[in-house]
């Protein structure tokens, strides 16, 4: 556009000089080898413009000869690129797809127009994949990782394979690299966390953690937590290997990061114990109950007390239970020490004063024991056990993903291998239908909320082989 209004400008410019020009009196002569020109300076001006005029024509039109070849291969290199972009869009298209022979035709063409292996060795490796050439793709992941662009591509598909082969060390050794490569991506550094569980490399695993927090992966709350179980877990084994000092400074730190974790107050309770600080232990025991009062405390704190009598013990749970006192566990904390110090009024007390307590099987079998030795009426005592049977189940270790229930704490569920899955909760309902004796089938039945009765006979047929 500015150049078109350039030439104008000049033409208009031209024009008023040429005219100027004309207008002028004067005469040019030349005289050269024997010829003799002769003119106006209007014409003479217009001739010499002219030629100049012609000699650039003639110079862009040499110039155009002359980079036509370069031009055309530009050209042709650009048509190339576009096709080539097109193909490696289609393969990946392909890959989601699914459709192995087209992924694989289009990989090869996206490799020949495109000529950049950095762009194109994921997607011809992916086909490899898909056509269940696994040695192939492997190459080609081995191959990008050699080009810095691709390195990090390269590793997360060897991983992959890595993990399908089940080359645990190689699969930890690539992830690590992984992650130091790249250790903002969620996949890599949660992958290298479970590996590093499953090695029961709980100080590694720590680090992880923190570098999952650090790149805001998992949220601080989660973090303390699995760094709080992960000091448990190696507190756990500096104790078995008699690191008393070093076993008791995790387990404190443990407690710092998570006051609540029960296996470890249980476990820092007993260091402390060990290392004759038996007030400290009482102490870290209270603390906790404070938060969250779980009836493996109780236990505890029964055996920092060892030796004392049965009414000592019952103040013990009772001053324990101060620190929660309207919490239905520090209700049965001290029905449960109450009874066997045949303090069963006080007993009787705290099992009511828990809302809908017939709801709690341990609550019921605590009232059938006050019933055994409070009154002659042996059925009083039989019908709170039969409210035992039919009320809510004991709490228990169940995972929070698969529901699976583990009598004892453990850092990976047994079942679905879920680091920190296991919660202190109540266990589903399993109910023993009782059929009336002429309509009695041949197998008792057992039912969950939520089954129809060809599961229930599924679970009994399973229950019986068992
Ligand atoms: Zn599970």
């Amino acid at each position: 556009m500015f150049k078109t209004l350039s030439f104008f400008v000049l033409l208009i410019l031209i024009g008023f000089a040429a005219s100027f020009v004309s207008d002028e009196q004067g005469l040019v002569t030349i005289d050269w080898l024997g010829y003799k020109i002769e003119g106006t300076v209007g014409i003479f001006i217009g001739f010499v413009l002219g030629l100049i005029i012609i000699f650039y024509m003639l110079f862009r039109l040499v110039l155009a000869i002359k980079n036509a070849p370069e031009r055309i291969v530009t050209a042709n290199q650009g048509w190339k690129r576009q096709r080539g972009y097109k193909a490696l869009t289609q393969g990946m298209i392909a890959v989601a797809a699914g459709d192995a022979s087209e992924a694989k035709r289009l990989s090869l063409k996206a490799e020949k127009l495109l000529s950049e292996p950095s762009l194109t060795m994921l997607l011809s490796a992916q086909a490899a994949q898909l056509s269940g050439d696994e040695k192939a793709a492997g190459r080609f992941f081995k191959a990008m990782t050699e080009e810095p662009e691709t390195r990090y591509l390269g590793l997360s598909g060897q991983l992959r394979q890595a993990l399908e082969d089940g080359d645990h060390s190689n699969a930890l050794q690539l992830a690590e690299e992984a992650s130091n490569l790249n250790p903002k991506t969620d996949t890599v550094s949660s992958t290298l966390f479970e590996l590093q569980i499953k090695d029961k490399d709980w100080k590694s695993a720590g680090e992880t953690v923190r570098k999952l927090e650090k790149t805001k992966i998992i949220k601080p709350a989660t973090s303390r937590r699995h760094q709080a179980i992960l000091l448990y877990l190696e507190s756990l084994n500096d104790s078995e290997e008699g690191k008393i000092e070093k076993a008791t400074q995790k387990a404190k730190k443990a407690f710092t990061l998570c006051p609540d974790f029960t296996p470890n107050i249980i476990q820092y309770a007993e260091l402390l114990h060990r290392s004759g600080k038996r007030r400290k232990a009482v102490a870290v025991i209270e603390e906790s109950w404070v938060i969250n009062p779980h009836p493996n405390l109780v236990n505890k704190l029964k055996e920092l007390v060892f030796g004392a009598g049965t009414e000592e013990l019952m103040r013990t749970v009772e001053k324990l239970s101060n620190y929660n006192s309207n919490h239905m566990e520090s209700h049965l904390a001290i029905a449960s020490s109450a009874i066997s110090a045949r303090m069963l009024k006080e007993a009787r007390e705290h099992i009511e004063a828990i809302p809908e307590f017939e709801k709690s099987a341990r609550a019921c079998r605590y009232m059938a024991e006050i019933a055994e030795v409070d009154s002659s009426d042996s059925n009083i005592a039989k019908n709170w056990l039969k409210k035992a049977a039919a009320a809510d189940p004991d709490p228990a270790w169940i995972c929070r993903e698969c529901k699976d229930i583990s009598e004892n704490w453990v850092p990976t569920c047994s079942s679905c291998e879920k680091f920190d899955a296991l919660i202190w909760d109540t266990p589903p309902r399993i109910t023993r239908i009782v059929f009336p004796e002429d309509k009695k089938p041949e197998e008792s039945h057992f039912f969950e909320e939520g089954d129809t009765m060809e599961t229930s006979k599924e679970k009994t047929r399973h229950n019986k082989n068992n």
